[in-house]
């Protein structure tokens, strides 16, 4: 179990994905899953400051989430919302619903549940999120903390969101990076913050490459 944590644009996504190949073990997309209940929302046409209206929705929602690290399926309702989660109206509802305490209860049962089942399947399994060391599994044996100065992890955002064809400023992600960051960090439940027993690694100057490199070394400890 290697739990990895840490901001957005960290690099986080494509590391947990390749090392989880490496190791031959399941993935899971923590992220993904507030984001699809983000998307229920906003379809539901639900007040983003209604709690109990947003967790009613979320406890409703029917979505299912892959946990192979090739190419992860996300559907909601039976309907493929993969690319759709990752659009500008997800990225900035979905720190407001995550910080919903009814949503993050539902969504951590559910993680420790997938994390369970892979385990017993696969025999291990990288989870990548936000509280995933100090919360979803802090039993996990691996803890990582990722991080990278806000300029970096904006240029990288704004570089995905151009191969996904969408056509970000440097100037928006950046923005849109550091207003989630200061959102996920100051809310009550659950913060985005390193487990004490996390080893860090700023990716700032480091290509994914060694990134896995170093990851793969302490995995395998
Ligand atoms: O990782 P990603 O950028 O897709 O995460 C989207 C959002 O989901 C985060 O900005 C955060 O608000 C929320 N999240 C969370 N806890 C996690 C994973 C994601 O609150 N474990």
């Amino acid at each position: 179990m290697i739990a990895l944590d840490g901001p957005s644009g960290t690099g986080k996504t494509t590391v947990a994905r390749k090392l989880a190949e490496r190791l031959s073990a399941g993935y899971l997309d923590t992220g993904a899953m507030y984001r699809v209940i983000t998307l229920a929302v906003l379809r539901a046409g639900t007040d983003l400051a209604d709690s109990a209206a947003v967790a009613a929705v979320a406890g409703k929602a029917v979505f299912a989430i892959g946990t192979t690290p090739g190419r992860p399926a996300v559907s909601l309702a039976g309907e493929d919302v993969a690319a759709e989660i990752r659009g500008p109206e997800v990225s900035h509802a979905v720190s407001p619903v995550s910080a919903v305490p009814a949503v993050r209860e539902l969504l951590v049962a559910r993680q420790r549940r997938i994390v369970e089942d892979v385990v017993a399947e696969v025999g291990g399994i990288v989870v990548e999120g936000r509280d995933i060391g100090t919360v979803v599994t802090p039993d996990a044996p691996l803890k990582v903390f990722l991080t990278a100065s806000a300029e970096i992890r904006a240029a990288r955002r704004s570089a995905q969101d151009t191969a996904a064809g969408r056509d970000t400023t440097h100037a928006a992600a950046l923005a849109s990076v550091d207003r989630r960051d200061k959102l996920d960090s100051s809310r009550a439940t659950s913060p985005l913050k390193p487990a004490e027993d996390a080893v860090h690694v700023d990716t700032s100057e480091l290509q994914i490459d060694q990134v896995l490199v170093a990851l793969t070394e302490l995995a395998r400890k």
